[in-house]
């Protein structure tokens, strides 16, 4: 079936014309349309997705296609598309259609990839299981009683689900790694300034990030090569070359050093996921990799830290939202305050007014030195840490998330466990540097996510690395029990 083959596989079928672009897009908006219903991954898709593939098709034809030309993409709804209504998954933005394109969507147009459609997610990407988004929930292909995580479900469900190949996600706190692992797939968050933000709905502008969902590491690396680079709409955006792919099989573990913070294997961390994260790394260690136990007591105050940072950043990002700049207005405001009180009052969910409100509170004056600056001062000296400890190993190793997916609503009374969720994967944002997960077994039939961290502007010998493991590890693969 069309709809099981990576982006590696198709691309392949392109080029040798055993199968059309149209034929590859309409294999997938049929799927969509058959199983969606039950996933809920999607929020729309794209009714220009088929003119794109025939667009594509003619540069297969004319022999200038590269390896994602023909290759349908899906969205995460916070990425801007032109055109396309872009919601963020939140009322306030419901209907407000993007005048231009996101960088990275500009990128995969001049590739030839087919923007398939725009994917569920938490609103404004504030949430860990897609549950807070405004419009529907989206199911976890591995059990249809659990979430997919999150902020990025819809897209990391999609993916597992096949009803996409590729797609892009974003990370501000491991939002694109979390639901990775909880499906069963490979998520990328880039150094810090790889990709650019131009486009992107800002949430904590300076942990944000796209990246890539794939199945499997190749199909990563080729949506990382095409959607990084230096972006002058960016003022964040490193002026270096795109992720190179071109070594992606050509590292070894040999002597490769590998740190495992004991932080990330205690308390908080489920067992069952620590011991299938534990046989990994033995796996790691039979192919050659020196893996030594090592203490990062600052990984302890990452959760706490992170959430004042983001919330602050949240709060002045999200002031634009204001009922007469984008999207709707809700009815019965008067004067300009009212308006602007009555719109984000009516139109923003608990989750999102809760960060705001968390946010403004710690940047107000008088408790700013309390809050943000000590927030500030955390994060510093936890990227010292890290980088300290990148001067003497090569991937620092972990557990993406210390639970497998667990059921809807299961945390609804108990936000703080929500928070714990993002223990393992905040550092990456922290610290701006890269970080991919990757499935390494099951607990329970449900996947489990191994985390690799590389220092920042490592991400080609990330990915090499996480290449090498996926073959290491290629006999636990399985599929999820989708139809
Ligand atoms: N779960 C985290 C949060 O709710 C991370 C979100 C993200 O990375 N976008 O803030």
């Amino acid at each position: 079936m069309v709809t099981q083959l990576s982006a590696t596989q198709l691309s392949a079928q392109l080029a040798a014309k055993k199968i059309s672009a149209r034929e590859v897009t309409e294999a997938y908006l049929e799927r969509i349309s058959a199983h969606d219903a039950v996933y809920g991954a999607f929020l729309r898709t794209e009714d220009r997705a088929l003119i794109a593939a025939d667009e594509a098709q003619k540069k297969i034809d004319a022999g200038e296609a590269g390896p994602l030309t023909g290759i349908p993409v899906a969205v995460k709804d916070n990425i801007s598309t032109e055109g396309l209504e872009t919601t963020c998954a939140s009322q306030i933005l419901r209907g407000y259609i993007p005048p231009y394109d996101a960088t990275v969507i500009s990128q995969l147009k001049a590739s030839g990839a087919v923007i398939l459609g725009k994917t569920n997610l938490d609103e404004f990407a504030m949430g860990a299981s897609t549950e807070t988004s405004s419009y529907k929930l989206t199911r976890n292909p591995w059990d249809p009683a659990r979430t997919p995580g999150g902020s990025s479900g819809g897209s990391a469900a999609a993916v597992a689900g096949e009803l996409a190949p590729i797609a892009l996600g974003s990370d501000t706190g491991g939002s694109i790694r979390q639901p990775a692992s909880l499906c069963g797939i490979v998520g990328m968050k880039p150094t810090y300034g790889r990709s650019s933000r131009y486009g992107l709905v800002a949430f904590g502008s300076s942990l944000d990030q796209i990246g890539p969902l794939a199945r499997n590491v190749e199909d990563a690396a080729l949506l990382a090569h095409a959607t990084t680079g230096h972006d002058p709409l960016d003022g964040t955006s490193l002026p270096i070359a795109p992720i190179d792919i071109s070594g992606l099989k050509s590292g070894s573990l040999k002597g490769k050093k590998i740190a495992i913070p004991t932080e990330m294997f205690g308390d908080g961390i489920n067992p069952g996921v620590r011991d299938v994260v534990e046989a990994a790394i033995d796996r790691l260690r039979a192919e050659g990799a020196e893996a030594t136990e090592v203490s990062l007591p600052s990984i302890k105050f990452g959760v706490t830290t992170y959430y004042i940072i983001a919330p602050c950043e949240a709060s002045s990002n999200l002031a634009r939202f204001d009922g007469i700049r984008y999207g709707p207005r809700a009815e019965g405001g008067q004067g300009h305050i009212g308006v602007v009180e009555k719109t984000r009052g009516e139109l923003f969910g608990h989750e999102v007014k809760t960060r705001i409100m968390i946010g403004t509170y710690a940047l107000s004056a008088g408790y700013y030195d309390a809050f943000y600056l000590r927030a500030q001062q955390v994060r510093a000296i936890m990227q010292q840490e890290f980088l300290k400890t990148f001067d003497e190993f090569d991937f620092v190793v972990s557990p993406t998330s210390p639970v497998t997916a667990f059921k809807f609503g299961e945390l609804d009374d108990n936000p703080l466990a929500m928070k714990l969720l993002d223990y393992c994967t905040i550092p990456a944002n922290m610290g701006g540097f890269p970080a991919i997960s990757l499935n390494c077994g099951y607990h329970e039939n449900l996947p489990v996510g191994l985390q690799l961290m590389a220092a920042p502007l490592r991400d080609e010998e990330l990915l090499q690395t996480a290449w090498i493991t996926e073959q290491v590890l290629a006999d636990l693969q399985q599929r999820p029990p989708i139809s």
